[in-house]
């Protein structure tokens, strides 16, 4: 016997592809061995030497799977997202905290800083404020600006759920503790999310490289609110196949820091921003002291499936599974291997594996 251990909506997902004892014994059947080391395409090294300075703490969260939170930062102040347990995709979306109109713009930040921004780059604001709002200062993180925040439209499009955990309404959730609208939501900059290029030359997302301590940090260059969530998708390759906690800090910025910033922000244009005018209109944002979170989809209930399997099928489990991204985490691997095998069955998203 084996135990494939699921979250509801997994079990729910791979029920609707086929038998989920069948799905796992034909998985296994055609899993092929891994090579014994592959290298580990993140360097774990971090990026700024001023990390292992401490600094001052102003706010610390832990985002459980299935929820996000708006957390205000302060013009100077550092915002950072760590991974506990590693392979966790973290959405955000920034607001401007003194006029809820001007946000991240991905498109202009992908346009700016090329797809993947990381330290030394900048985040961009929508017109017509145009502007950084944020500056990368360290991390080990890789990021992406191409693709979209999952939704209820993919759920049900691509693998026929509706009614389960999706960044869109987590979002909505955790914004609304501002006051912010469903509407409000704007496209994410995609935190530990792995991508690369298909070979169509279309953008693919990879498995998740990130590990237990693998961090992104940002200094805020106005009052801003930044809403990070836990991704909502358990049922692909961009968080391998679950869902995790991750800590969030604000942290006071020191002398280092700043200068980091500015130093983003000056490598960010050759010859100079444009004039700022003034907007009319401006409508801060405020947080509703009657706010209490009321996440949709929650709880993630246990939903294990004890699977019959012949001995020679444990042999090839124990040649398969991925070492190298899940160590001695057995219950993760016969995931990957289970899940990776039925979607791509299903072919929603068979260029992504
Ligand atoms: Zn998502």
């Amino acid at each position: 016997m084996i135990t494939l251990r699921l979250n509801h909506q997994q079990h729910d997902f791979l029920q609707s592809v086929g038998d989920i004892g069948d799905l796992v014994r034909a998985a296994l059947q055609s899993s092929a061995a891994v090579p014994p080391s592959r290298s580990n395409p993140v360097s774990r090294t971090p990026v700024s030497a001023h990390t292992s300075f401490s600094r001052t703490p102003v706010a610390a969260h832990v985002l459980e799977p299935g929820t996000g939170k708006a957390v205000e930062v302060r013009a100077g102040q550092i915002f950072r997202v760590t991974q506990i347990e590693g392979h966790q995709c973290v959405d955000l979306n920034v607001f401007a905290l003194g006029d809820r109109r001007e946000r991240l713009h991905c498109g202009r930040t992908r346009g700016m800083q090329g797809r993947h921004p990381g330290p030394g780059d900048v985040l961009w604001s929508n017109a017509p404020w145009e502007r950084p709002i944020m500056a990368i200062i360290g991390g080990t993180a890789t990021t992406d600006t191409q693709f979209p925040f999952c939704s209820r439209l993919i759920y049900s499009a691509f693998f026929g759920r509706a009614g389960r955990t999706n960044c869109q309404e987590i979002q909505n959730e955790a914004q609304r503790e501002y006051g912010l609208d469903p509407w409000d939501i704007h496209e994410s900059l995609n935190l530990f999310m792995h991508t690369a290029t298909g070979p169509d030359g279309e953008p693919v997302i990879r498995r998740n490289v990130a590990r237990p301590g693998d961090y992104i940090e940002f200094v805020a260059l106005l009052d801003v609110l930044v809403v990070p969530n836990v991704c909502g998708d358990d049922l692909t390759n961009c968080s391998n196949f679950g869902m995790r906690p991750v800590r969030v800090t604000v942290e006071e910025g020191r002398p280092a820091d700043l200068a980091e910033a500015g130093s983003a922000v000056q490598r960010s244009v050759v010859l100079g921003l444009p004039d700022r005018h003034e907007v009319p209109g401006a409508r801060p944002l405020r947080r509703d002291p009657t706010y209490e979170a009321d996440f949709p989809y929650l709880p993630l209930r246990p939903a294990d499936v004890r699977v019959e399997v012949a001995p020679d099928l444990i042999d090839r489990f124990h040649r398969a599974r991925n070492t190298d991204l899940y160590g001695d985490d057995e219950d993760a691997a016969l995931r990957d291997l289970t899940m990776s095998w039925a979607i791509e069955r299903l072919g929603a998203f068979a260029g992504n594996a």
